[in-house]
């Protein structure tokens, strides 16, 4: 009864719109109040989630008509996981020709947007990149050129309208899918690709920023938690959509003080933030600790895996000591994570992924008043380039599982190496205990200024990332360093005995700049800096 009565409802409540909708048709007099009842109706809970029932069965109505394509057929089964065995490249170029079949053709002059060619008449790139493949032999085993090819076939593609490129959003979906089984998602986990770290971060503070506003609209002064080593991405964020970040400082461990973590939530807090790991020093934040609070304060949680995203995982299955940092940790609500890092994709590609559908939302934008028709769009970017879509794709199908751990073991083998030796420098330190492939190295003694010896390391070619607060050097390993390793530890050893208690080498060059910043007590001045030097050298 009650269902026939809801039924009948349902179907009273969609005429009457139907009914205003056509009212508003032609008699422009009408549309402003029609809009107001609209908008006053939407504010009634009850019938705003009805119309939201209505709307979801519509677009799923809407959606099964459109879902016809070959490539759509092929990606039926809703979860993919990333493949136990890294599919061979010859095999996955024969699949990029039949998930393209689908796509418009760039070249062929009947598409009217969304794709800029200065070639004229048909120029098959897909079909060029298959030819450059197939006329070398022993091509398997290397990643680079397979990538290169994905990028070069869809590089006109844009994945702007995911109605244009079919392929572009199975690559997406198959993407995101593989990352969240990966990270230990459930089937409620969702996400997006975006154009890397950075968009991932802004996109998920983005959605609990939006989120804020619709719950907590009380809220004026939005603050977020976070370590300090939280990457700057997220203080972008910040400065962008207009909420504080409290920072949290850290301990000799590297660790942020988890009493004065939970001291800094308040009222005004609406999200917690976290690494794993942080860049700064490669160590994971104790995430379970800070998901803690998260579920005591009814808070979501944001754990940036931009760097360890696609490493950890394989370095715990390789039986490393690694504490949960993933989905399985209850009140964990979103992650990122870097194809173009450790997944081995080309330059544009990260993943954000959200633990429901609901959250994800917050990140979505869309306009309907635009004369040039209806716009919506998931991420940051409009145009979204459909060259490090594919190569994600590919880099990910080809890598697989046996892929990705075979690398994070010489990875890891090559980090203890490094670790090992510097930590045997008299005067050097590695800090804390990397969870993975970087890590940072302090000087122990005051004779030993570690800017100068970054500086003394440059000469010999060596560009090692400067940090402060105390002073460091970060590395982050590569395949390319297992050759080099023995090398980077004697040119070590040899700059430390060169620089040693030289306080004049101290005072010049970057490490003059890095100690003249660290005693200036204000940074705001050395903000100032650091746009100024931005529009200097980005001038002709
Ligand atoms: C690299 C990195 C980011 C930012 O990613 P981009 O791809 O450089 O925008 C964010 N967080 C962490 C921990 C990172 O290592």
């Amino acid at each position: 009864m009650l269902i026939l009565w809801l039924y009948w409802f349902e179907h009273l409540i969609f005429t009457l719109f139907l009914v205003i909708v056509l009212s508003i048709w032609g008699k422009e007099g009408f549309r402003g109040v029609a809009k107001i009842f609209v908008q006053a109706v939407r504010k009634i809970p009850a019938f705003n989630n009805l119309l939201s029932s209505i709307l979801k069965k519509e677009v799923k109505n809407f959606v099964g008509t459109i879902k016809n394509t070959e490539s759509d057929k092929s990606a039926a089964q809703p979860k993919v996981s990333l493949p136990k065995k890294g599919i061979s490249h010859e095999e996955l170029l024969k699949e990029m020709t039949k998930i393209k079949a689908d796509d418009q053709d760039p070249s062929s002059g009947k598409l009217f947007a969304y794709v800029y060619t200065n070639e004229n008449g048909h120029f098959d790139i897909q079909k060029e990149a298959y030819e450059l493949f197939s006329e070398k032999t022993g091509y398997d085993g290397d990643h680079d050129k397979l990538v290169k090819e994905f990028y070069y076939a869809f590089m006109h593609e844009n994945a702007l309208n995911p109605m244009v490129f079919p392929s572009l959003r199975r690559f997406e979906n198959e993407i995101v899918s593989m990352t969240a089984s990966m990270l230990n998602g459930d089937d409620q986990v969702c996400g997006s690709l975006t154009s890397g770290g950075t968009e991932s971060i802004l996109m998920a503070m983005k959605a609990y920023r939006h989120r804020a506003l619709k719950l907590f609209p009380h809220i004026t002064n939005p603050e977020m938690v976070a370590p300090i080593t939280i990457h700057p991405a997220h203080e972008k964020a910040a400065s962008y959509f207009g909420f504080k970040i409290v920072h949290i400082p850290i301990d000799e461990n590297c660790l942020p003080n988890m009493e004065k973590y939970e001291e800094a939530i308040n009222a005004n807090t609406i999200a917690l933030l976290s690494s794993a790991p942080q860049y700064c020093h490669g160590v994971i934040d104790p995430i379970e600790d800070i998901a803690k609070l998260a579920n005591k304060y009814d808070l979501p949680l944001h754990v940036d895996a931009c760097f360890g995203g696609f490493m950890l995982p394989w370095v715990e299955k390789l039986g490393y000591n690694i504490p949960p940092f993933d989905f399985r940790v209850k009140g964990v609500t979103s992650m990122s994570a870097d194809v173009h890092k450790y997944g081995f994709g080309a330059k544009g590609a990260s993943v954000v992924l959200y633990n429901t559908a609901e959250l994800r939302k917050y990140q979505m934008f869309a306009y309907a008043e635009w004369p040039g028709g209806l716009f919506g769009s998931p991420s940051m970017a409009g145009t979204r380039p459909g060259g490090n879509i594919a190569a994600a794709w590919a880099a990910l199908k080809a890598m697989g599982q046996d892929g990705y751990l075979s690398m994070a073991k010489g990875l890891m083998e090559t980090t203890s190496y490094l670790i090992e030796k510097i930590n045997s420098i008299e005067g050097l330190t590695i800090m804390s205990k990397p969870h993975m492939t970087a890590f940072a190295f302090t000087s122990t003694d005051p004779s030993v200024c570690i800017y100068s010896l970054a500086d003394a390391l440059e000469e010999k070619g060596w560009k090692t990332e400067r940090q402060q607060n105390p002073p460091s050097l970060h590395c982050t390993i590569m395949p390319n360093h297992a050759q080099v390793k023995e090398k980077l530890v004697e040119d070590i050893e040899y700059c430390i005995k060169t620089t040693k208690g030289k306080k004049d080498l101290a005072k010049k060059g970057t490490a003059g700049v890095y100690g003249m910043v660290g005693t200036i007590p204000d940074k705001s001045i050395v903000e100032d800096f650091l746009i100024e030097f931005f529009c200097q050298i980005y001038k002709s």
